[in-house]
């Protein structure tokens, strides 16, 4: 069921410029979102190009919701956010993903809903995006551990 026009299923270009790859979950792929505004932020996509949530099967559900909590737990761990806000939007990339936002209150975002796409992205040198990846990465393995 896979969607040309989508780069969550092409994994083009159009993906390369926006995110990293951090690794496979169960039903989903981890992104780390290039735009760094909020540190920690991520995204991710569900291994099929389904559009809504109900569209999975309940045992995908299920996952799907361990994987966003799994990664949501690291993301607290690393980065002691106030609140990790959660977005499903996909107005324009309807492939089902939802972005994963740890805030702080000094934010000048706190207490309203993040900005998607900032005029002004925050973007990271290439050793300190691989940083996070891994402390990600490293932190997932935790995260097995403890189970
Ligand atoms: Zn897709």
């Amino acid at each position: 069921m896979e969607n040309r026009d989508c780069f969550y299923c092409s994994k083009d270009q159009a993906l390369e410029s926006l995110m990293i790859e951090i690794t496979k979950l169960n039903v989903s792929t981890l992104y780390l979102n290039k735009d760094q505004t909020h540190k920690g932020r991520c995204i991710i996509a569900f291994d099929r190009h389904v559009r809504e949530l109900f569209q999975l099967k309940q045992e995908e559900r299920y996952y799907f919701i361990e994987d966003i909590s799994n990664v949501a737990n690291v993301l607290d761990r690393l980065f002691h956010p106030d609140k990790i806000n959660y977005g499903i939007y996909g107005d324009l990339v309807s492939h089902l993903h939802i972005h994963l936002v740890p805030k702080v209150k000094e934010s000048n975002e706190w207490g309203e809903a993040f900005v998607n796409s900032p005029e002004s992205k925050k973007s990271l040198p290439k050793n300190d995006y691989d940083d996070i990846i891994r402390a990600i990465g490293d932190g997932l393995k935790q995260n097995e551990l403890i189970k």
